[in-house]
């Protein structure tokens, strides 16, 4: 088989950025200066970063040149009503409100529909969602398929909701007190893993049988839509803007951080099915805190942006070009001998630091010390999803063990090419032959919450 037009980007570069790669000296001193957290990095001393896809995509040639039509106009602008257009042509919702990214449409819808003491059940809440349900008096349960646990097994869907758990903590807990469930697609806290049409079709139904909201949290739509065509028999000739709508016609909202699947630089929105009464108290929100609903947080040349990424990323070719990288930088460090979380997700390969570095504990993050470790090999910035990042016990002060310790490789849209990803697999795969001499970490400084992006750690003796 060789089918020429998926053996190659479906694109070509227009312009280009400078990177380069300091010497081994400069890394080690900018390493240690940032305290051993990559977060503390200066972008300029950084070769390949893949420390996020968030915000970090290339945008095209047709959203660059939509940006000078932008209408900043207050309200009513021109640009407002494209993007309406847009995101009405894949959602098929019947309201929308721009807001400046995910956290903000969080902020401004979630008051309207959580109250004290009620539950968010979701397959996995991202950190923001999470911290949006708490601030708002909600505890948030997440309910995925035990699968999403265990990186060693090949499921093709392993974003899936636990749907028989789903209706045991409903029926426990009293419809009454379920806010919503919330359905992150691509589930990105498993790993960019993906969600089925079929478990979504079950979860509406038991959303129905309690008469409860569904909303997607809907980052990386397409991206879910490309493993449905792929890996869902029933789905296979559909196009992918088909298998998009058919997925939120089962929920009652979304809210979407447009960073991801919009491919622009910064952005956000609330769509609203049909709930004028909802939409009525989001648009009343909406004002004082991102903005004029016509607007919300953003220009009018981003809004125009984001309405022409929408349409550039349902395109199959643009994703299975996308997907088709992720896999090759999976598929290149699984032949080097690396351990990584299996199938690879739509936007991250997640390297295992337990199975590659096991003889250092949790509690000197051994997934940190390998990203430390990839900084210093060849400059390449990935990042920590392990027991540094969810830090210590509230209660207790002490650090608390993560299920998993894993090194996040993030993947931006349409960035860098194949050459990138055989420089990370041949940094890490070096890294991996000389596993036994890495040491852990301990910290050395941190604050109270969300210590990761600024603590400072220091290298075990
Ligand atoms: C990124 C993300 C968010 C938050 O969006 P921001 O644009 O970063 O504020 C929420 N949910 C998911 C699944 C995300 O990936």
């Amino acid at each position: 088989m060789c089918e020429y037009s998926t053996l190659a980007e479906p694109y070509k570069i227009k312009m280009v950025e400078k990177i380069s790669l300091i010497p081994k000296e400069e890394r080690e001193k900018r390493i240690a200066e940032a305290g051993y957290n990559q977060f503390g990095l200066k972008a300029e001393d950084i070769f390949i970063d893949i420390l996020t896809d968030s915000g970090t995509g290339a945008m095209s040639d047709h959203q660059w040149s939509a940006l000078m039509l932008g209408d900043e106009s207050y309200a009513g602008s021109r640009s407002f009503y494209r993007l309406e257009k847009s995101v009405q042509n894949i959602t098929g919702y019947k309201y929308f409100v721009p807001t400046h990214q995910g956290r903000g449409a969080e902020n401004v819808l979630f008051p309207l529909l959580i109250k004290e003491g009620q539950d968010s059940i979701s397959n996995m809440h991202f950190d923001t969602t999470k911290a949006h349900v708490e601030l708002n008096g909600g505890r948030a349960v997440d309910c995925v398929i035990p699968e999403a646990y265990d990186t060693g097994l090949n499921h093709p869907f392993k974003g899936n909701m636990d749907n028989d758990r789903l209706e045991k903590i409903i029926l426990e807990k009293g419809a009454e007190n379920i806010a919503f469930i919330i359905i992150t697609i691509t589930c990105n806290s498993a790993g960019g893993q993906p969600v089925s049409l079929k478990n979504i079709k079950e979860t509406k139904k038991i959303a129905d049988r309690y008469g409860i909201k569904i909303i997607f949290d809907s980052a990386r739509f397409a991206e879910n839509a490309y493993f449905i065509q792929k890996r869902e028999e029933e789905y296979r000739h559909c196009s992918i803007l088909e298998i998009v709508r058919e997925v939120f016609s089962y929920g009652d909202a979304i809210t979407m951080s447009a960073k991801k699947d919009g491919i622009v630089n910064m952005g956000g929105l609330i769509a609203i099915k049909e709930d004028l009464e909802l939409f009525n108290g989001v648009r009343t929100r909406v004002v004082p805190i991102e903005g004029f609903p016509t607007y919300g947080g953003l220009s009018g040349r981003d809004m125009d942006a984001l309405a022409v990424g929408f349409t550039e990323v349902v395109e199959e070719s643009y994703l299975s070009s996308r997907i088709r990288q992720v896999e090759y930088l999976g598929k290149l460090l699984s032949e080097g001998g690396v351990p990584i979380q299996n199938p690879v997700g739509g936007h991250a390969v997640f390297v295992d630091a337990k199975k590659f570095l096991p003889h250092i504990p949790y509690y000197n993050f051994p997934a940190q010390a390998l990203c430390v470790e990839l900084y210093r090999e060849a400059g390449v910035r990935g990042v920590e999803i392990g027991s540094f990042l969810l830090g210590n016990d509230p209660d207790t002060g002490k650090q608390l063990e993560s299920a998993l310790e894993l090194l996040r490789l993030t993947i931006p849209r349409r960035v860098y090419t194949d050459n990138h990803m055989e420089v990370v697999a041949k940094a890490l795969i070096n890294i991996y032959k000389r596993r036994d001499e890495i040491k852990g970490y301990e910290i050395e400084e941190e604050p109270e919450i969300l210590r990761h992006f600024t603590a400072k750690l220091k290298p075990v003796e």
